[in-house]
C-alpha cells in the first residue's frame, strides 16, 4: 500500500522507523525486535538504510519479510551520496521485485573522505538526483524526501533550505518525513514557512524518543536539534536511572504527540531504535486517543 493512501484516511494513526543489523552477527536479534514491533500494527514501517557497505542488503530483506509476514505497509530509505549508479539502480530494481511501494530518497551524510574531495567524481551529489531517477524508473513508486525544521546543518539559512526542498519536492516527491525535534513549536514554524513555500505534500513528523542519558549526546551530534529546558531537566532528573529515563522518556515523546495531534496533525512517525518495549509503551499511552 502506497504511503500517499495511508495517509489520506482521517483517523489518527502511527508508524515505527527500524534499523538493520550494522554487523551480520546483529541480525537475529534485530529480526526479532522488529517482528515484535511489526506485531503492534503500526500503519507502516521505515527501515533505514546504511552509509555503503555489505549490510545495505537487509533494508531491502527486512522490509520485504515485514510487509509478506505481517501485512504491514514498508517505506525503505535508499541513500545514494555513497553509491554508484549502478549499485542503485540495482538497489532500485530489487526493491521493485520484493514489492516494495515506498521509498524514502536520500543523499546520506557525508563522510570526511567527501570533504575531503571536490566531488566531481561522485554519482550523487544531492538526494532530488535520486528522487529524479525514482521517478523515471518503471516501479511506481511513492516517494518520499527528508526535511528538516531546524534547517539542515549544511544549509546557510532556512530560505536556501527550504529553497532546495521545493526543488527535491517538485523533483518528484510524494511526501516529506521530519529529522527529529523536541520542541513543537519548531515544527509549526517549519510547516507555515514550507507551506507559504508552495510545498504542499504530506509532511509526516518524525518523534525519537530519548529514553537513556547517552542518547541525548547522540541525538544532538547526529541531529543538531534543540533541546528545550524542561526536557534538560528530565535528563538532569532521571538521567542516571535507566528505568526512570526510560518511563519519562516515554511521557516525554507522548507529549509531544497528543499535542501533534490536538493541532491537526493526523500522522506521527517514531524513531523507536528498534526497541519494542519503547514501541509498546507509546503505543499504550495512546490507546484511547489512536483507538487500537
Ligand atoms: P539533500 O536533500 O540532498 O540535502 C542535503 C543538503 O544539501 C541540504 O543542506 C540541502 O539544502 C542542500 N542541497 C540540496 N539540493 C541542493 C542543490 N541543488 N544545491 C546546493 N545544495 C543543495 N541517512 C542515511 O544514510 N540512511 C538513512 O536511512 C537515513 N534516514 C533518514 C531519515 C530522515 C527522516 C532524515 C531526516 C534523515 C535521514 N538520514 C539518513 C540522514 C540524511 O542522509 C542526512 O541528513 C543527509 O545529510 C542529508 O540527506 P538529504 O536526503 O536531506 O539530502
Amino acid at each position: 500500500m502506497k504511503l500517499t493512501d495511508i495517509l489520506k484516511k482521517e483517523e489518527l494513526s502511527i508508524s515505527y522507523e527500524v534499523f538493520p543489523p550494522k554487523v551480520d552477527t546483529a541480525f537475529e536479534s534485530v529480526k526479532t525486535a522488529v517482528e515484535k514491533i511489526a506485531e503492534l500494527s503500526p500503519a507502516f514501517m521505515s527501515v533505514t538504510y546504511g552509509a555503503g557497505g555489505g549490510t545495505d542488503r537487509y533494508t531491502a530483506d527486512i522490509a520485504r519479510d515485514i510487509q509478506n509476514r505481517f501485512g504491514v505497509p514498508m517505506l525503505a530509505h535508499l541513500s545514494c551520496v555513497s553509491s554508484t549508479r549502478n549499485a542503485v539502480a540495482d538497489m532500485i530494481e530489487r526493491l521493485k521485485q520484493y514489492g516494495i511501494e515506498n521509498v524514502l530518497a536520500l543523499r546520506g551524510d557525508l563522510t570526511p573522505e567527501h570533504k575531503n574531495t571536490d566531488g566531481s567524481n561522485w554519482d550523487y551529489h544531492h538526494a532530488s538526483e535520486l528522487v529524479r531517477e525514482l521517478k523515471a524508473s518503471d516501479g511506481d513508486f511513492c516517494i518520499g524526501g527528508a526535511c528538516y525544521p531546524e534547517i539542515h546543518p549544511e544549509s546557510a539559512d532556512s530560505k536556501e533550505d527550504i529553497r532546495h526542498l521545493k526543488e527535491k519536492v517538485d523533483a518528484g516527491c510524494d511526501f516529506l518525513t521530519t529529522q527529529m525535534f523536541f520542541d513543537n513549536n519548531l515544527l509549526y514554524s517549519f510547516l507555515y514557512k514550507i507551506r507559504e513555500a508552495g510545498i504542499t505534500v504530506p509532511v509526516l513528523p518524525g518523534i525519537m524518543p530519548i529514553t537513556n542519558a547517552r542518547q541525548v549526546e547522540r541525538a544532538i551530534k547526529l541531529s543538531g536539534s534543540f533541546m528545550p529546558q524542561r526536557f534538560k531537566s528530565i535528563v538532569d532528573r532521571f538521567g542516571n536511572d535507566d528505568a526512570a529515563m526510560l518511563q519519562a522518556g516515554i511521557a516525554y515523546a507522548t507529549d509531544q504527540i497528543i499535542d501533534l495531534f490536538a493541532n491537526g496533525i493526523t500522522h506521527v512517525h517514531i524513531y523507536s531504535m528498534n526497541n519494542p518495549s519503547v514501541a509498546a509503551g507509546i503505543l499504550n499511552n495512546l490507546s484511547d486517543i489512536i483507538g487500537k
